[in-house]
């Protein structure tokens, strides 16, 4: 079911067309006129359902041997719908004997012409079917005329308005199967197209698209927009952007460049960050693939209610608003947009010149994508921690999302779009761009870099498969990479890797690395890393050693450590090559408590703070004995990335303590205490620096006694000031929802006051948030109401903010009095053909650390329900880390120390 009101799917044969008569028992009865081929083709018959299966896609594979899009598309700036017309010149292999379907999502079809002649069709909302009497012979013009509604969810072709100045924006997003509801066509990768577009538009609006226009008409208050036709590529990466953005133009050798967004974010956009990126990125790309840039133009696009960060649409890249800040940027902030940049710009090669078959390869896609912008900025870029901050975000996500229950390999089936759309994940990116850092480490780096050129050479403008992919490595390094590719590729899981070792008069005599596997995935991997051997010298920890070493089976001597002096500290992945847990040998944990500050290496402290955490969510170590650890050490860190991931893990900690079964007494000393420490870090870091701005957002994580809240009110009305903390809006917005969420001072009129200052749409979505935190029951009936029964009168950005916010970890009784009504909307909402919705349906289910929480998911789980692949991820995971959760609340229970 569409969303978007009056549009509704449902339509089946339009009024305009008497002709649209075909029933579906005459469907079959054409289909029947039987030979081998058309049993072959029966079998695959398309279902009456939303989404496109693998097997159909198949069988129109087969049907479609080439096709090209004529697209007229009229948008304006008021009404709901747009209108369009479509010519798809269409080649068959052979006769039809199976109807042709064509996908249009929750759109009206007004007529269907073949070579110029009305014919008759059907339309379920989902897909336009064709009988094959009406296609006779191999070529055929069918043309379209429809109406589809502007979307409010960030999909298809949405609409957004500006509530400063009213402005009118659109962009299209589509990935996987969205572009169908910007026209019908044949929505799947391995039919790639070109593209004619032209647009009739208002008469002040930029229209962009993957190609540059060929000239602009005026019709009045309208301007005609023709471009010439496109390269040839597939229907999800094509866009359709317009309005009246601010434009920056530039120019990357010769590629001319553009950046676009919105008027009234326009003075907060550093466009000398965006176009030095992008300069580095393609200077860095076009020499490492061997391949030329190979669209005409590159434009990016910063658009609203963008609901991924960005996608690589043919030189047209949309990048969500988040990378644009109204204060000052910290330098990982600078560091994520530099990433995103090069991510986006690496697709344009590895996606859209070669892109993959199906979507069982989106990791193709993906990881590669993910690799590859961080190998380009940390070889051609103004930052030198990249791998740090690959280490501290890619791979953590990674390595949690391969412990899940539902990790899977980073190839799998796909059977079907929906199942696609759930498998934009830590495993897809992550697990898969950590692996590909690990093979040219494995194989050379020369040699995968000339296998990657070679395959994108030799499958430029095609489809490709992992067999390609694999086959030009293997072939570029001369090995045989089918073992790798079944542990790595094939096979789930994470390994854990421990070094043991004895020493015998100061030197080791033996030194050994142990693989373990989980239970679930009993996979030993082979994998090229060093260990690492550290010992004091002149009052630091320093790495003394790094020996290299490819591991493999459960035991792996290291032959070359033998006689070295014996270690303090023995790290087993130095330098993060490998791909796996590690379990830090009991010598070095002593040695890492007693000089976690004397190690001179910041990676180092890094990888060793993030193993005590993990031992944290593992219930080895018990969660006060972390913040203790963390209070006593961490307020001498200097270096960025520790103090991140130390701040991230405090607040962390702080909520986990709102959700355990635990003495109250202890909580609030320990809840106090991480108050007190990152206060005081706030006020102790340098004026204007990056732990200053890190420490601040901890502070409105984990403020809640009286005088915080003081501060924090104090703070945000200026009578308190910090040297060189400078407030930005969005740090505005924190406070005033910590004082919502806290029920603390004026907290309803200090949003009425900034929404008075600033109503931009981004204030507008952190007001709503500021709403619905409150611990009030008013306040989530009313949220909830808007979620579950009205969800058509907001768009999907408001709904997100709302459900992000609603049951923060403190308000567990609250969110206990109303989970009944979350549950009783699961049936429409998984009923809903809107998968983005889904995605903030499940965020309804926080987390809920008590038996009870783990059995309102279980019974859901465990109902027989046919479940959204994204929605059935998110509850199984829920309950996993429900129950994770009672596992570390055991674990502090147990320790009597506190
Ligand atoms: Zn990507």
């Amino acid at each position: 079911m569409n969303r978007s009101g009056k549009f509704a799917v449902g339509v089946l044969c339009s009024a305009v067309l008497a002709a649209c008569s075909l029933e579906p028992n005459q469907l079959q009865a054409t289909a029947g006129t039987s030979t081998a081929h058309a049993l072959a083709e029966s079998a695959a018959a398309r279902d009456n359902a939303p989404g496109l299966s693998e097997q159909y896609a198949k069988l129109r594979k087969q049907q479609i041997a080439q096709v090209d899009y004529k697209l007229s598309v009229t948008i304006a700036k008021t009404g709901e719908a747009f209108s369009g017309r479509v010519i798809a010149d269409t080649q068959f292999r052979r006769n039809l004997l199976q109807p042709l379907t064509i996908d249009f999502a929750g759109g009206e079809v007004r007529g269907v012409q073949v070579d110029g002649k009305t014919v008759p069709f059907e339309y379920n909302g989902h897909f336009i079917t064709i009988s094959p009497e009406h296609l006779k012979g191999r070529k055929h013009a069918i043309a379209v005329d429809y109406t589809h509604a502007y979307s409010s969810n960030g999909s298809g072709l949405h609409r957004f308005q500006d509530p400063v100045d009213g402005e009118v924006y659109m962009y299209t997003d589509f990935e996987p199967y969205d572009a169908n509801r910007l026209f019908p066509h044949f929505d799947q990768p391995n039919l790639k197209a070109h593209y004619t577009l032209d647009v009739t538009a208002p008469k002040d609006w930029s229209v962009i698209t993957s190609v540059r226009e060929k000239n602009v008409e005026q019709k009045g208050e309208v301007n005609h927009w023709v471009f010439p036709q496109s390269q040839k590529f597939s229907s999800y990466i094509f866009s359709l952007h317009a309005g009246p953005f601010h434009v920056w133009e530039n120019d990357a050798d010769g590629i001319p460049l553009r950046l676009f967004a919105r008027k009234t974010l326009a003075e907060y956009v550093k466009p000398n960050d965006w176009f030095t990126f992008t300069k580095q990125s393609f200077e860095f790309f076009q020499k490492y693939f061997e391949v030329d840039y190979p669209f005409v133009k590159y434009d990016q696009v910063i658009v609203p209610d963008f609901n991924a960060g960005a996608m690589e649409n043919v030189a047209a890249v949309t990048f969500s608003e988040r990378y644009v800040s109204r204060g000052d940027k910290t330098q990982a902030e600078r560091m994520r947009l530099a990433n995103v940049i090069a991510h986006e710009m690496a697709h344009m090669w590895f996606g859209d010149l070669v892109t993959m078959n199906w979507w069982d390869d989106l990791w193709l896609n993906e990881s590669f994508a993910t690799y590859m912008a961080n190998l380009a900025l940390a070889e051609n870029s103004e930052f030198d921690d990249v791998w740090e901050n690959f280490y501290l975000g890619t791979k953590q996500w990674a390595y949690g999302e391969d412990q899940l229950p539902t990790t899977h390999a980073i190839q799998l089936p796909v059977q079907n779009t929906d199942e696609a759309f759930a498998n934009f994940d830590g495993i897809t990116y992550g697990k898969g761009g950590s692996i590909l850092k690990q093979l040219p480490y494995y194989l050379g780096k020369e040699e995968f870099r000339k296998g990657v050129s070679n395959y994108l050479k030799d499958l430029s403008y095609k489809n490709s498969t992992l067999d390609d992919f694999m086959g030009h490595l293997g072939k570029a390094a001369g090995k045989d990479l089918d073992q790798w590719q079944q542990q790595w590729l094939y096979n789930a899981g994470l390994n854990t890797i421990a070094a043991s070792f004895q020493c015998k008069d100061g030197k080791i005599a033996s030194l050994t690395i142990k693989q373990s596997a989980p239970a679930d995935y009993p996979v030993l991997r082979e994998q090229r890393t060093q260990v690492g051997l550290y010992n004091m010298a002149g009052g630091k920890m320093v790495l003394s050693k790094a020996i290299p070493v490819t591991y493999a089976g459960a035991s792996t001597e290291v032959a070359a450590a033998k006689g070295e002096a014996c270690p303090q500290i023995v790290y087993p992945n130095e330098g993060d090559w490998a791909f796996a847990k590690v379990n830090l040998d009991k010598v070095s944990v002593d040695n890492m408590s007693k000089h976690i500050n004397d190690i001179d290496k910041p990676f180092t402290r890094l990888m060793l703070w993030q193993s005590l955490f993990d031992s944290v969510s593992d219930a080895k170590l018990p969660l006060d004995e972390f913040v203790s650890f963390a209070i006593n050490n961490a307020g001498v860190e200097t270096d960025i990335n520790v103090i991140r991931l130390v701040s991230r893990y405090l607040g962390t900690s702080y909520a986990f303590l709102d959700q355990f079964q635990m003495d109250d007494a202890k909580r609030t000393r320990l809840q106090l205490a991480i108050e007190t420490f990152v206060w005081d870090q706030l006020q102790k870091a340098p004026a204007g620096s990056d732990a200053q701005k890190t420490w601040f957002s901890t502070f409105t994580g984990v403020a809640h006694t009286n005088k915080a809240l003081t501060n924090a009110r104090n703070l945000l009305r200026g009578e308190l000031v910090i040297d060189g903390l400078k407030l930005d809006p969005d740090m505005r917005w924190s406070l005033i929802t910590l004082q919502n969420q806290r029920l603390f001072g004026d907290y309803a009129q200090a949003i009425k006051t900034e929404l008075a200052k600033d109503n931009s749409d981004r204030s507008q979505l952190n007001a709503i948030a500021a709403e619905a935190i409150r611990p009030q029951q008013e306040a989530k009936a009313k949220w909830l109401e808007n979620l579950l029964e009205k969800r058509d009168n907001f768009k999907l950005a408001q709904l997100k903010y709302a459900a992000d916010a609603l049951f923060p970890t403190e308000q567990g009784s609250l969110y206990n009095a109303n989970v009944e009504r979350v549950i009783a909307a699961l049936d429409d909402v998984n009923s809903s053909d809107a998968s983005e919705f889904v995605g903030t349906y499940a965020r309804l289910f926080p987390l809920n650390c008590s038996d009870k929480g783990v059995q309102q998911v279980s019974d859901i789980l465990d109902s027989g329900k046919t479940l959204n692949p994204l929605l059935e991820k998110a509850l199984k995971n829920r309950r996993f880390k429900n129950q994770s959760c009672l596992d570390m609340a055991e674990a502090i229970n147990g320790n009597t120390a506190g």
